[in-house]
């Protein structure tokens, strides 16, 4: 009998530890007990039975059983052949029309020509598909668990290491530092793709791969665990050991983060205007960038055939430090931009919607509740603690700040500042003027709409 030996390389259930290697050594001797010829061997690579990939090698092993090449396969176990109860029926239908033998190391010779049969082979891959499932949700459930409880779930991240206690990373006293540096960096403005090139060329490598890119300083900034945060269904909790950087510092980074563009996260803060992207158009609301020589700077908002609405940029940069100096002078500057604030009333909120949260799970578990009924409000507790995130997070500006609000300014990276106005205006914005737009230094064009938000709806009303 010519017979054909299969294997797949898997991660799933039955894969873990099981090597192709034992595959293919234990289907060889069962062709040798059987006397059987061993006319190939057909070996595909998969990462999980899940997946949806194709197996060329086994689309290949259906060919030449159509052909008549095979007349009996071998594989370790009936799962390694099918992965998919639909699978599994096709492959019933091109036995009944060949006539082709199976048997597997596993579960012996495997006889579809019956009915009983049949269902002796369906029933082996819902059960082994089942397995599979159960699998992967207690490993689910026992990572929940163990967060719940503080502990940190998922690989290490740079800068810490595995401690002597399974789940409880500790600061990696050799990039700590690193990282810590690039926490400050962060929050100044420094772009993460110049701190990915300055990590680069010291020669510190990444934990995994080559080279440091700014998608990997950012993956690496938003871990909680270099905090000593875990993060348990969406919502950050204190853990059980000690991160590199607290967590006011790692929440300032993060809001610093969001609150830039993309494209500016990327840029280098010495490349930055200060109201550029910022400054817009008050009748367009295009938004305006900054162009010109060193000696005639201007910010325009360049859209051929509709706006050209322009001014020099010395002359906006100075009425927005002006304006934003004054603002920083007044006595409730401390309030306003969130610095020494009690955050236990914002942290009590985020306990009280979280449990709220939870309760309506609860209800929709039990069926008292339907999930499109919860919907609305759940998507509102989601929004709100969002916002309070935020409200947490800080902008980085100190106390010591607001006693000279002039040398803080001088002080701050253009970055830091761009941050300040975004926080304090919902706009800026530039009036056209007259019939030409030239450059024009008359600082009464430009407009501030301050924020609302600034300090109204970040205190809950409790
Ligand atoms: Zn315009």
């Amino acid at each position: 009998m010519r017979a054909a030996v299969y294997a797949r390389i898997s991660r799933d259930a039955e894969g873990e530890g099981l090597g192709v290697q034992r595959q293919l050594d234990d289907c060889r001797a069962l062709c040798e007990r059987r006397q059987w010829q061993n006319v190939g061997e057909y070996i595909d690579n998969d990462i999980s039975a899940y997946s949806g990939r194709l197996r060329p090698k086994y689309r290949q092993l259906l060919d030449d059983v159509r052909a008549g090449k095979v007349e009996v396969v071998v594989a370790w176990a009936p799962e390694r052949l099918h992965r998919s109860p639909r699978e599994l029926e096709d492959f019933i239908e091109l036995i009944e029309a060949t006539g082709l033998g199976v048997e597997t190391v596993k579960a012996g010779v495997w006889d579809v020509s019956t009915s009983h049969g049949r269902l002796v082979a369906r029933m082996l891959g819902a059960v082994s598909r089942s397995e599979s499932e159960r699998l992967g949700e207690r490993v689910h459930r026992a990572h929940q668990q163990a967060k719940a409880r503080g502990y940190w779930r998922g690989p290490i991240p740079f800068g810490m290491r595995a401690s002597s206690q399974p789940g409880a990373p500790e600061p990696d006293p050799a990039t700590a530092g690193v990282v810590e540096l690039m926490f400050k960096r962060v929050v100044a403005g420094h772009s993460l793709c110049q701190i990915a090139r300055d990590l680069n060329r010291e020669g510190i490598r990444p934990r995994r791969g080559r080279e440091w890119t700014h998608i990997g300083i950012r993956r690496l900034i938003y871990s909680p665990a270099l905090a000593g945060l875990v993060e348990v269904d969406g919502e950050l909790k204190a853990a059980v050991f000690e991160g590199v950087v607290d967590a006011d510092e790692w929440r300032t980074a993060l809001a610093a983060l969001r609150r830039r563009p993309a494209g500016e996260r990327r840029r280098p803060p010495e490349t930055l205007t200060l109201l550029g992207n910022i400054l817009e158009c008050e009748e367009h609301r295009h938004k305006c960038f900054g162009t010109g020589a060193a000696h005639a700077a201007t910010y325009q908002a360049a859209l051929p055939g509709q706006c050209y609405v322009t001014i020099t940029r010395a002359a906006a940069d100075r009425i927005a430090t002006d304006i934003v100096l004054e603002r920083l002078r007044q006595p409730d500057a401390v309030d306003l931009l969130q610095i020494n604030r009690d955050r236990t009333p914002i942290d009590n909120e985020i306990s009280h919607l979280v449990r709220r949260r939870e309760e309506i799970v609860e209800l929709i578990a039990d069926g008292l509740l339907t999930g499109a009924a919860a919907r609305p409000q759940l998507d509102r507790i989601v929004q709100r603690l969002k916002v309070l995130e935020g409200a947490r997070a800080g902008t980085g500006v100190q106390v010591d700040d607001l006693r000279d609000p002039a040398a803080a300014w001088e002080a701050w990276t253009v970055p830091q500042r761009r941050d300040l106005l975004r926080l304090l205006f919902d706009r800026i914005t530039l009036r056209h003027v007259g019939s030409k737009n030239g450059p024009r230094a008359d600082p009464t064009r430009v407009g501030f709409v301050w924020a609302a938000a600034t300090n109204d709806g970040l205190i809950p009303n409790c």
